[in-house]
């Protein structure tokens, strides 16, 4: 077995963790065949040894002590550092900054490690941290699906109380056209355990995913999965893809075709009127997403979200022009932000110099959207 590399971190975390400290459990993922995920693509899967995990664990608490000692968060190290010992000692620095709340284990998967392994790094956590309020982890339904009951509620009392869970579509035909390597009955037998077990549970839903021809089948379903499952948390994301990507190289009889800001609406909106009977937080909370101000949590607030969608796409062919394209640039963030001229000005010169009309605009969005990809630019 290799010898201890020193303090590791992986590369993404969701949005919502980002005050949280990021120990690595794993590193990349273990299925890394979903045909529209490049994060992991050549990145071969390996699990941390578990005194690994702990020496980082320790790494921090020695660190953040340290800093507590001297009283001063603003505090440089009394010893010369290795680099790894360095990202550590920066890694505590900001966490005691932010008051140490929580804790994200990465990468993509920890659930996939053996149940007393990831038991034993939970109770290190609690054993140096026992403030932390929050520990949560990504997880694939198939590895969940596969955990006994009895393994998971061990999980969940040594402290995992969040999994954020990538579920994408629950339509088994996109499903299987993409490799997600998981059906509709998987997410929702994993959804559930998670959920008997005490977790909290964000599934995350790709809007977008079944492209012009399976975005009403993905609405339908995938409402119809998270009814059954009630999640706490619905987070929408939008899929952008590079042309040259083979979404669904599943299927040979299908190829998929991108859709339109107008198409991607109906879809959220179809899917929202689809909820029933669950009291989940609906959120859209990543910069990618054209309308991020849906927010709102079931039954109350139904009504107030789909007013939203409703907005969008009963505006005139103009006013949704004016609206795509201050959102890709920055102008705007929310539906409202239009009632300021002096940014509704900036955005129809904008449009003017740059020649979008209502016509063109998805397609001269998708240009742009496709060339800040090939820049490796986020928008
Ligand atoms: S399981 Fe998640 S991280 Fe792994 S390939 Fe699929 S989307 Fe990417």
């Amino acid at each position: 077995m290799q010898s201890y590399q020193g303090f590791e971190q992986g590369p993404i975390r969701p949005p919502s963790e980002a005050d949280s400290l990021l120990l690595r459990v794993t590193r990349n993922c273990p299925w890394n065949r979903c045909t529209f995920c490049s994060v992991y693509k050549k990145q071969k899967f390996s699990t941390r040894p578990v005194a690994d995990v702990i020496a980082d664990i320790d790494s921090i608490h020695r660190f953040i002590t340290q800093m507590q000692e001297g009283h001063d968060s603003r505090i440089e190290p009394a010893e010369n550092l290795s680099p790894s010992e360095w990202s550590a000692f920066v890694a505590a620095r900001n966490w005691l900054a932010e008051g140490m709340h929580s804790i994200f284990l990465q990468d993509a998967d920890s659930l996939v490690i053996r149940p007393e392994n990831l038991t034993a790094i939970l109770r290190h956590i609690k054993m140096r941290f026992p403030q932390v309020e929050r520990i949560t982890s990504y997880a694939r339904s198939e590895s969940v699906a596969r955990i006994s009951d009895g393994n998971l509620a061990e999980i969940a009392a040594a402290g995992l109380n969040r999994i954020h869970i990538g579920m994408e579509t629950a339509s088994d035909t996109i499903l299987q056209m993409i490799s997600k390597g998981a059906s509709k009955g998987i997410h929702v037998s994993a959804g559930l355990k998670a959920k008997a077990a005490g977790i909290e549970l964000s599934e995350y839903v790709l809007i977008g995913i079944g492209g012009r021809e399976f975005s009403r089948e993905h609405a339908i379903e995938t409402a119809d999965a998270l009814n059954r499952i009630n999640p706490d948390f619905i987070r929408f994301r939008t899929l952008h893809l590079m042309d040259s990507v083979n979404l669904f190289a599943g299927s040979e009889d299908y190829s998929y075709q991108w859709t339109q800001d107008t198409v991607q609406a109906e879809e959220i909106l179809l899917l929202l009127e689809k909820l029933e009977g669950i009291t989940s937080t609906v959120k859209s909370d990543h910069s990618y997403n054209l309308l991020q101000e849906i927010d709102g949590t079931f039954p109350n607030d139904k009504l107030r979200l789909l007013a939203i969608l409703q907005h969008f796409t009963g505006m005139s062919p103009r006013d949704r022009t004016i609206f795509q394209v201050g959102k890709r640039s920055g102008h705007f963030i929310r539906l409202s932000d239009m009632e300021n001229s002096g940014r509704w000005k900036q955005v129809e010169e904008m449009c003017r110099q740059s020649g979008i009309t209502p016509e063109n605009v998805d397609e001269k969005l998708h240009e742009m959207i496709q060339e800040r990809m090939r820049r490796g630019m986020f928008f």
